[in-house]
C-alpha cells in the first residue's frame, strides 16, 4: 500500500517540479518591483538663482545603480555640495526642491559618526562635493546606488512629487561635525527624456 503510494507521489514529482518553478519565475520578474532597467535616462538643467541656464546633469541607469554626470559653469572656484532633493521644483525659488532626497530615514552624510552600516549611511541624495576650476566650470562624474530612475521603488527619483539637484554654495562635510553647504547657487528639476 505505501509503495503504491510512493509511486504515485513520485509520478506527481514532475508535475510539483513544474509548479514550483513556474511560481519562482512570477516572483523573480515582479521581481517586488525593485529590479533596475538599464538604459533608462534622465536629465536635469541646471539654472542659476536668476534663471540662467548653468549647465546640465545627466543620469543613465544601470543594473548596479546610477551613473550621474555633471558639467556646471559659473560657479565660485572651490568645493560645493551637490545633492538631490526631495521635490522636482527650483520655483519660486530653489527652497521649494526641499530637503535632502532622503527614501530611508537616514542621517545625513557619508561619514555621519551615527554610521554604523546600517540604514544611517547618508541619505539617497547626497553625493560627493563639485569642485570648480579658477573658470567656474565643474566637471563631474559618479555613481549611487542611493537612488533610482525605476518608478515604484522608494528610493525613486520619480516619485509623486519628483526630485531636484542642487549645487549649493559651500562643499559638504559629509555629516562629520556642523555642516553649512551656505545657499542654493543652481537647481534642475530632474526630468525623463
Ligand atoms: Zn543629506
Amino acid at each position: 500500500m505505501s509503495g503504491r503510494v510512493g509511486l504515485v507521489l513520485l509520478s506527481l514529482l514532475p508535475i510539483v517540479i513544474v509548479l514550483v518553478a513556474g511560481v519562482v519565475l512570477l516572483i523573480l520578474r515582479s521581481g517586488g518591483g525593485d529590479e533596475p532597467t538599464p538604459g533608462l535616462t534622465a536629465e536635469a538643467v541646471l539654472v542659476s538663482p536668476e534663471g540662467e541656464a548653468v549647465g546640465a546633469v545627466r543620469f543613465r541607469q544601470t543594473a548596479a545603480g546610477v551613473l550621474v554626470l555633471a558639467q556646471v559653469n559659473g560657479l565660485a572656484p572651490g568645493g560645493h555640495a551637490f545633492i538631490i532633493h526631495e521635490v522636482g521644483a527650483c520655483t519660486p525659488d530653489f527652497a521649494a526642491a526641499g530637503d535632502h532626497f532622503d527614501p530611508t530615514g537616514a542621517d545625513h552624510g557619508f561619514i555621519h559618526e551615527a554610521w554604523q552600516g546600517d540604514d544611517s549611511g547618508g541619505h539617497g541624495g547626497d553625493l560627493p562635493n563639485i569642485y570648480a576650476a579658477s573658470d567656474g566650470s565643474a566637471r563631474a562624474d559618479f555613481f549611487t546606488d542611493g537612488v533610482t530612475l525605476d518608478s515604484g521603488p522608494r528610493h525613486s527619483l520619480f516619485d509623486e512629487d519628483g526630485s531636484a539637484i542642487i549645487v549649493h554654495e559651500r562643499p559638504d562635510t559629509y555629516g562629520e561635525g556642523e555642516a553649512d553647504t551656505g545657499a542654493r547657487v543652481a537647481c534642475g528639476v530632474i526630468r525623463r527624456p
